[in-house]
């Protein structure tokens, strides 16, 4: 009797604690796994009669957002209150993202499955599963005459940007993948990791070299700002730039800066933009860093749908290397752009990812494909001089 007693009165002791541990571990949950969007924009949704397209593209840009899913899509949908400008891209596909070693890839073998069309190992940039260099989407514009341009908001030496001009059989080799800037004629590039140009083991200061070969560089955005022609590279970070809640509109600047110089090329041009942290929201089960950066993505789709709207020759296309975060959307609300998710997982997931595309040859992406097959689809449609 007694003991019982106690018990009861234990609990009852005890049961207030528990409920301020449970609230207070609900409230910290709350604030990494929920968002409230305060900073909404007008997304500008264009008529079927504002869209006559050319033929061929003279122009591709591929837009890749790492790690960004269907949920991560949707969430900033939710956040915006119901639109993104992605949603003018109405050839709408799905790329499986397998690697040659993992069902689950990583960004290096994702990447050069979209730049070079074949998959590789995860940890390959730009080489087959033997390390032997693939010729990349970027290069084959180049010796095409095309101008060519990569923009990223990791370290523009990274694995995404990386697989697109580098050849080296680890992602990690950041000095070595620099010195591959070098050896393409790349007329843009404009994202961090201004150290593994200037402060590299072997002496070199790659940056001193680009500007040998004509480049002007710069290590901010606005030192840029008057320089409308010509080689550009532009290293706005140490390695990394910041997230995008401290880096202002550097994505959309840093696009509008490229599409500025590349659209002068008579023979057309190919860029690529990566929007490289929604991966890293993901990795860190991080709802607001996700939908923030996933905004900051969407804000630069809509200047190059805008561009691409113009110019009648331009085909946009947008997609992932993979999903991050086995996110799951939970009881959020579009009304009042409030977003609630889950995570599966710190890590990658095997997804399909969706592919957007817009402008002559959009309709190429319709369906479920291999993520190589989009390199074939682009250099199938890429109208090239001769
Ligand atoms: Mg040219
Ligand atoms: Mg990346
Ligand atoms: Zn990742």
């Amino acid at each position: 009797m007694k003991n019982i007693a106690f018990r009861v009165l234990a609990l009852i002791c005890l049961l207030p604690l528990a409920n301020v541990y449970a609230q207070e571990n609900y409230k910290e949950k709350d604030s990494k796994y929920t968002y409230q969007n305060e900073g909404f924009y007008e997304v500008k949704i264009y008529s079927e009669d504002q869209l006559k397209f050319k033929k061929h593209p003279r122009n591709i840009i591929l837009l890749i957002g790492d790690g960004m899913g269907v949920s991560q899509v949707f969430s900033g949908i939710t956040a915006n209150k119901g639109k993104l400008h992605l949603q003018n891209m109405k050839a709408i596909g799905f790329a499986k993202t397998q690697s040659s070693s993992h069902y689950i890839t990583d960004s290096a073998a994702g990447g050069t499955a979209l730049s070079c069309g074949k998959k590789t190992y995860n940890g390959a940039i730009g080489v087959d599963p033997d390390k032997n260099p693939l010729e990349t989407i970027l290069e084959i514009a180049e010796k095409n005459d095309k101008a060519t341009g990569l923009v990223s908001t990791s370290a523009i030496t990274h694995a995404t940007p990386a697989s697109f001009i580098a050849h080296q059989p680890q992602r990690n080799m950041y000095e070595e993948i620099a010195a591959d800037f070098l050896k393409t004629d790349i007329d843009v590039f404009i994202g961090g990791g201004e150290t593994f140009f200037k402060e590299r083991k072997d002496g070199r200061d790659l940056t001193n070299e680009l500007k040998g070969n004509g480049y002007k560089v710069f290590n901010n955005l606005k030192d840029a700002k008057s320089t409308k022609s010509g080689k550009l590279a532009v290293l706005t970070a140490p390695e990394h730039n910041e997230k995008f809640s401290q880096r202002g509109a550097m994505l959309q600047e840093a696009t509008d800066k490229s599409l500025e110089i590349l659209s002068q090329d008579k023979d057309g041009f190919f860029l690529m933009v990566e929007g490289s942290q929604i991966d890293w929201g993901g990795h860190q089960n991080n709802t607001s860093y996700v939908v923030g950066e996933m905004l900051d993505f969407d804000k630069m789709i809509g200047d190059v749908l805008e561009f691409a709207v113009k110019d009648r020759e331009t085909l946009v296309i947008v997609t992932a290397d993979h999903e991050t975060g086995g996110i799951a959307l939970l009881d959020s609300d579009i009304a009042k752009g409030f977003v609630k998710a889950g995570f599966a997982t710190g890590g990658h997931t095997g997804v399909m990812v969706p592919v957007f595309a817009f402008g002559p040859g959009a309709q190429e992406f319709m369906g479920i494909y291999e993520n190589t097959a989009i390199f074939d689809k682009m250099l199938k449609l890429f109208r090239f001089k001769n």
